[in-house]
């Protein structure tokens, strides 16, 4: 996640910085005292004011974003890294732009411009030696200007995301700051897709989402993650990448309400039947705990991989080393990739949607089972099996986009070859955290792929 600061003087960004590095593990990179501190380290001067401003002079002439740009540079390996980052402040509309188009949330601070210039006041420093005229001309200056390259903070205010008042006290800016952060807490957006986790995949599409699939039964979820793999084996069938992974997307989202949804049953079907602690990620590693749960090897052995006879319940499966299990969603795909890809390579296409549909088909029979099935199997013994074949819809899921990249990289790299940062030559792959951003992506956060708003509105024209 990438979070920018813009705001008036004394409106308190030191403050927000403070609360996000302090209470929501931030890394902060400061335009003067990280970077051009840095840069004039680097280049042999005294990193004081007057050799900053010059440098940050040198970076603006270059464009109305080149100095941020340098410092979003400077800020990257952090970001590809997965950590959440500040990159502050922005001065111009460009440069909140800019930050919005890394798919950055950027706060705005103001308060009232007496309550500022006290502040400044009680600083201290040469600096903020003024008088309130003075200010109040300064102030003018910084927050008006046509040149695109000057300050202008007036119209960066404008074009934040979130605007926070702090005309009050450091314990009412922390509790408006918290409940804004709530919005993007955990959230997915251009920044952190690709590092994301399953398990923020489900939480991302949880508040996307969850209002209205609280309102569906287990069925009508699950009848949406068949639609999708029928769909798909269409796709399939006629050879249409594009399509075939708009609907791979909508399968693992669908999955994920569906674990969440069993998730929440306890409070809102008020029946044990479904409810569980677990989520999708730890259903598909009490299966496949990195390796085949049928031959307990990684590589798989089995002689007919995935074709084997399961013995349902009776299947004795060892517990992983929680050490190995995936942190992200694309770590999910390699470790599939590892177990199945090999085995797989004798397998067509066809045969693995095929197969895709048989463990959807199996996750229904298993609702069957529970909720119609009257048999000495207990509750959580079906339970437990209805989780098991949820993960196998994942498994495959995986396993036919390691399909699509070792044996149809073609048309996997010419639907993503358009994607921004892939390095000149090298061959764009398909991977679970792209389809879902290509479906779900947009400039900043998560959206529905019907409607676009996030949450999504769909329900209004839905009977549930
Ligand atoms: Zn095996
Ligand atoms: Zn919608």
């Amino acid at each position: 996640m990438i979070v920018g600061i813009t705001g008036t003087l004394g409106a308190g960004k030191g403050t927000i910085v403070d609360y996000l590095v302090k209470d929501k593990g931030f890394k902060h990179f400061a335009v003067s005292d990280t970077f051009l501190a840095g840069e004039a380290v680097k280049r042999g001067l005294t990193p004081d004011r007057p050799t900053r401003r010059d440098i940050a002079n040198e970076y603006r002439s270059q464009g109305p974003t080149k100095l941020m740009e340098a410092v979003y540079e400077m800020a990257r390996p952090a970001i590809e890294a997965g950590e959440r980052v500040i990159i502050e402040p922005q001065h111009t509309a460009a440069e909140v732009d800019f930050i919005k188009s890394k798919g950055g949330v950027v706060f705005a601070i103001d308060a009232d411009v007496r309550t500022r210039y006290e502040r400044i006041q009680g600083r201290g420093g040469s600096k903020d030696d003024l008088t309130f005229e003075e200010f109040l001309a300064q102030q003018r200056m910084e927050m008006i200007s046509d040149d695109p390259n000057k300050n202008n903070i007036a119209a960066a205010i404008m074009k934040a995301d979130i605007i926070v008042r702090n005309d009050g006290t450091q314990d009412e800016l922390f509790y408006a700051l918290g409940e804004t952060f709530k919005k993007y807490e955990g959230g997915i957006n251009a920044g952190t897709y690709l590092t994301a986790s399953l398990d923020e995949w489900q939480a991302a599409f949880y508040s996307l989402y969850g209002h209205i699939d609280d309102k569906r039964s287990f069925d009508s979820i699950w009848r949406h993650v068949m639609v999708n793999a029928s769909k798909f084996s269409s796709d399939i069938r006629k050879n249409n990448f594009g399509l075939a992974f708009t609907h791979l997307a909508h399968i693992l989202c669908w999955t994920l309400s569906f674990a969440e949804r069993c998730r929440k049953s306890g409070e809102l079907d008020g029946t044990d039947l479904f409810t569980t602690d677990l989520k999708l990620s730890d259903c598909v590693w009490e299966k496949y705990p990195a390796h085949c749960p049928y031959c307990e090897t990684k590589p798989c052995s089995c002689a007919s991989p995935g074709m084997v006879e399961k013995e349902g319940a009776a299947l004795h499966i060892k517990t992983g080393n929680p050490k190995e299990k995936p942190a992200t969603l694309d770590a999910w795909g390699i470790m599939f990739d590892e177990i199945y890809g090999n085995a797989h390579a004798v397998i067509p296409l066809e045969a693995l949607a095929f197969h895709l549909v048989e463990e959807t088909g199996e996750v229904t029979s298993q609702i069957i089972r529970i909720t119609e099935v009257v048999n000495g199997a207990t509750t959580e013994e079906k339970k437990k099996e209805l989780q098991r074949e949820i993960a196998d819809v994942f498994s495959w899921v995986c396993s036919i986009v390691s399909k699509i990249n070792r044996t149809y990289f073609y048309p996997a790299a010419r639907h993503f070859e358009k994607e921004q940062n892939v390095p000149e030559g090298s061959i764009p792959v398909a991977t679970l955290s792209k389809i879902l951003w290509d479906e779900y992506g947009s400039l900043g956060e998560l959206l529905c792929s019907t409607c676009r708003t996030n949450p999504c509105s769909c329900d209004r024209k839905l009977k549930l």
